[in-house]
């Protein structure tokens, strides 16, 4: 099964990182079928989400979640000491990867090493986030994405839109299309049931020659050494337990002390990320098969991986290593909600990923600098964070770290611009003109196209030419 290279959704490509930020926004912004897809399904995790809040009290869980992340993340070393030494001892290999490179290489190593010639995968950002199936691909090594949604993206070439919801931006006239083209007919039905049914059936077939399984870990929890993998096809069932060997990725903030709070977390995550009270499936993993059991992989390979995490403990960005991936922040953005996770060019989208990923690749990225600048400062981000991180906090900081010559020049004119209106004189006479201007280009009270400095602002919204403006 190839990875192809093609557009699924609507006419336009909005190719992965390809183009600058600018232009993938632009065109997206372009792609009404892609729009379309993204607030139906916000308006629907919304309605989901809001009954959680309102009939399961998931608000008032924010707090603790909030206070055993923090703890989690102060006490990390401590934890991932103590996590590694029960995977041991329950018959795992652990292995702790400085960078992304580092851990693909293992993974690939150890695939070669074993004989592997297919290799079964379930949803996992972590491993997008290591380029592993680059990695794996370039070994001459088959890579199955097992996920429905990753699999619709394997066979349309895409990078994931959304961290829960990989496939969100693409509707089910697209998968079907894309289901027929892999599959060489036209007998694929278009509604949901009978898409899953198809694809279960063409999976299936790649679980049976799997040598390896890779998931990614929604939590560790340290006192057992035991992996948490929480999903709602069960594929990730599968791909832990029917290759003979299973490698669990990890990011090294993803760890929880004990059981009891590891069940706060997992309690919070289907709420917030799906608005369900509890996720399909929940699969706890400690170690590899023993001795006299029937089924579960021979090996267990844990691999946590560093990539820049462990140099944000203790900085005024900290907080975001407490994130649990739930995805409610994406549906909570207008900026999300209009351009769709693709635009962003990194694995996590969104404000986290705003956030996190020019934190992840260093302030010297290119392809990430300007990823805080894709908010709107709103502040619904932080208000639907279920384990409370101040998203808009961290955004306003992160793009004071962005600050490159260009914004500095824009920090000096704008404090011009802000002593100018601090005297009423010049206040008065920069207004009289300024809505003699408008007023001479606005038709119907609103302008649609300003000139210079304006000019962007103008491309994607219309200005009042009167205060208030008309209704
Ligand atoms: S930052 Fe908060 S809302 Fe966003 S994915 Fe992480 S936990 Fe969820």
């Amino acid at each position: 099964m190839s990875t192809r290279r093609r557009k699924a959704s609507g006419g336009v490509a909005y190719p992965d990182a390809r183009g600058t930020l600018r232009e993938r926004t632009v065109q997206a912004l372009a792609d009404g079928t892609l729009r379309g897809n993204l607030e139906t399904a916000a308006a629907s995790w919304g309605e989901s989400r809001d009954a959680m809040r309102r009939d399961h009290g998931l608000d008032a869980m924010r707090d603790r979640a909030r206070d055993i992340r923090r703890r989690n993340i102060r006490e990390l070393p401590a934890l991932l000491s103590e996590m590694q030494a029960k995977v041991r001892e329950a018959g795992g290999t652990v292995v702790r990867a400085q960078d992304g490179a580092e851990a693909a290489r293992y993974v690939t190593g150890l695939a070669r090493a074993r004989g592997v010639t297919v290799v079964a995968k379930s949803k996992s950002m972590a491993t997008e986030e290591i380029k592993l199936n680059e990695s794996l691909t370039d070994a001459g090594i088959e890579v199955v994405e097992t996920d429905l949604g990753e699999w619709i993206l394997q066979l349309a070439g895409e990078r994931p839109s959304h961290i829960i919801a990989p496939a969100v931006h693409l509707n089910r006239g697209q998968v079907a299309t894309l289901f027929r083209e892999e599959a060489g007919t036209d007998d694929v039905p278009d509604d949901r049931e009978g898409l899953v049914a198809h694809a279960r059936v063409r999976l299936r077939e790649k679980f049976a020659q799997a040598g390896m399984g890779v998931s990614g870990v929604n939590l560790g929890v340290a006192s057992t050494g035991t992996v948490c993998i929480v999903e709602n096809e069960g594929n990730a069932r599968l791909v832990t337990s029917q290759p003979r060997i299973h490698v669990a990725v990890m990011g090294m903030e993803r760890v929880v002390a004990d059981w009891d709070e590891a069940a706060h977390i997992l309690q919070v995550l289907p709420m917030a990320a799906i608005g369900q009270d509890a996720a399909n499936y929940v699969n706890l993993i400690t170690g590899p098969r023993r001795e006299g059991e029937a089924d579960g992989p021979e090996e267990f390979h844990l691999v946590i991986v560093d990539g820049g995490r462990g140099a944000l403990r203790g900085t005024e960005f900290e907080e975001a290593l407490s994130c649990i991936r739930c995805g409610a922040c994406l549906y909570s953005c207008p900026m999300w909600k209009s351009v769709g996770g693709q635009a962003y060019g990194s694995p996590y989208s969104g404000p986290i990923g705003a956030v996190i990923t020019p934190l992840l690749e260093g302030p010297a990225s290119p392809t990430s600098r300007d990823l805080p600048f894709m908010s709107s400062l709103c502040g619904a981000c932080g208000e639907a964070c279920p384990v409370g991180i101040p998203l808009q906090d961290l955004l306003v900081r992160a793009r004071a770290r962005a600050s490159s010559p260009a914004t500095r020049r824009s920090a000096i004119v704008f404090r011009a611009w802000s002593r100018l209106w601090r005297r009423p004189t010049t206040y008065r006479a920069w207004m009289a003109g300024w809505r003699l201007m408008l007023r001479a280009r606005g038709k119907g009270g609103w302008v649609t196209r300003l000139p210079g400095p304006g000019a962007g602002w103008t491309q994607v919204r219309d200005m009042p030419s009167r205060w208030p403006p008309r209704p």
